[in-house]
């Protein structure tokens, strides 16, 4: 029997550990993907701690539920391996992109196609385990989505960075584009926004982060202008460059600082869509929201459809790659202490 070995998450708040048990064989619906490729995102820092912070030493808890060992890592590109009796479109060989945002697939939000808000289910390296292995198991082959000429490199972390972003920007594009879009925070999902903004707007977008290397890799991407948001001078000079300020914000932070700088920056009638995860707690003058006539709103990932979609716009060849190290699965730990430190620059994706 084909054995399986994993980093997996042996106790919250401890390094990952390697454990290797028997590959399982897939029944009914279920696919097995050999994996080739998992990127290293943001949201398993806070798995393995087991938290996220809420500011002011409140923690909410993300540990309950989850029986250890578990196994993280939700940007997946691999290849069909086998797959049970029912999976019969699912053609060994295949290589996919898999859609880690299962739901339970009976209840309202999912039935709407919005398996990301499910509040029973399967998300792959959340509930279920995930990539950081050379295996995985997914439910229903309707989740495993074709990304050639892509690379792999590029295909896995499409599924959470580029979909984050993508969800995020398109919900900036029911409106007529007036002014560039701001984007704030480049790590991983900020790198892939500047890309995918690229493709999605007119205008290039303005770029925010408090780190000087990130900015450059964002003006040398397209950015149009790049600014330090604790600079006490850049709310100023961004609403001055923009004549009066911005409409169209993503918050790829999700910080009270960050978003005293995203909503600080809005124009009337302005927009931040929230995706960031960093913690902390917000406050702003309840009369802002009519006198500001703004919306700050939250995404979640994307739905498979928008996946779908996102990919169709990557293999027209509309998106640049983003910056990526290849690390081995091995070095998954050691990939997630860099990320924690601020030392990655796009996207660490690590080699089964
Ligand atoms: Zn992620
Ligand atoms: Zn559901």
């Amino acid at each position: 029997m084909t054995k399986m070995r994993r980093q997996s998450l042996v106790a919250y708040g401890q390094p990952l550990c390697e454990t290797i048990l028997d590959c399982p064989s897939p029944k009914g619906s279920e696919v097995l993907v050999r994996i080739e490729r998992c990127g290293v995102c943001h949201s398993d820092l806070h798995l393995q701690d087991g938290y996220f912070s809420l500011g002011a030493d409140k923690k909410l808890d993300v540990s309950a539920g989850r029986a250890l060992p578990f196994t993280l890592g939700h940007e997946i590109a691999g290849i069909i391996e086998s797959s049970g009796d029912d999976a019969t479109g699912a053609v060994v060989g295949r290589r996919v992109a898999v859609y880690p945002w299962i739901g339970c697939g009976q209840c309202a939000a999912c039935l709407a196609g919005e398996e990301t808000l499910c509040s029973n289910h399967r998300h792959l390296g959340i509930a279920a385990d995930g990539g950081f292995a050379t295996h995985v198991l997914v439910p229903h082959q309707r989740y495993l989505l074709d990304y050639a000429p892509l690379s792999a490199d590029f295909a896995g972390p499409l599924m959470c960075s580029g979909l984050t972003a993508y969800a995020a920007l398109k919900r900036h594009t029911k409106r007529p584009e007036r002014g560039p879009v701001l984007l704030v925070g480049l790590g991983g999902v900020g790198m892939m926004g500047l890309a995918i903004a690229r493709a999605l707007f007119r205008e290039a977008p303005i770029v925010a982060d408090i780190d000087a290397d990130k900015r450059q890799t964002a003006l040398n991407a397209g950015a149009a202008q790049a600014c330090d948001p604790s600079d006490p001078q850049a709310r100023k000079a961004v609403i001055a460059a923009t004549s009066g300020g911005l409409l169209a914000v993503c918050d790829f932070v999700g910080s009270d600082k960050s978003l005293q700088f995203s909503t600080g920056v809005l124009a009337r009638g302005g927009k931040v869509v929230v995706t960031g995860l960093l913690g902390g707690n917000f406050s702003i003058a309840a009369a802002m929201f009519g006198i500001k006539a703004m919306t700050i709103e939250g995404t979640l990932t994307g739905t498979l459809a928008e996946a779908r979609e996102l990919l169709d716009l990557a293999r027209a060849g509309k998106i640049a790659p983003i910056p990526t190290r290849n690390r081995s699965l091995g070095e998954a730990q050691a990939a997630l202490d860099d990320l924690r430190a601020g030392r990655v620059v796009g996207r660490t994706v690590l080699c089964a």
